[in-house]
């Protein structure tokens, strides 16, 4: 399974940002320009790195575990 790479609906370049909740992506420079403040989007990466560690855990790698975070919420 390959994680497809959103395009701006502005302008077609590689978003990187999306509204929460709907299907509307954003480069980083459309997203400032359109909202003023891209902390009101989703950055895509984060997104992405949530489907790979998903991943990353059925296959269960031994090479490598990150387990030293601060996960007490
Ligand atoms: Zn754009």
């Amino acid at each position: 399974m390959r994680i497809m790479s959103k395009k701006c609906i502005i302008c077609n370049a590689e978003a990187g940002y999306m509204i929460k909740d709907t299907s509307d992506y954003y480069c980083g420079e459309c997203a400032e320009e359109h909202f003023g403040d891209i902390t009101l989007l989703v950055k895509m990466e984060a997104e992405a790195q949530k489907l790979k560690e998903l991943f990353r855990d059925q296959i269960a790698s031994p090479d490598e575990n990150e387990g030293g975070r601060d996960g007490s919420n």
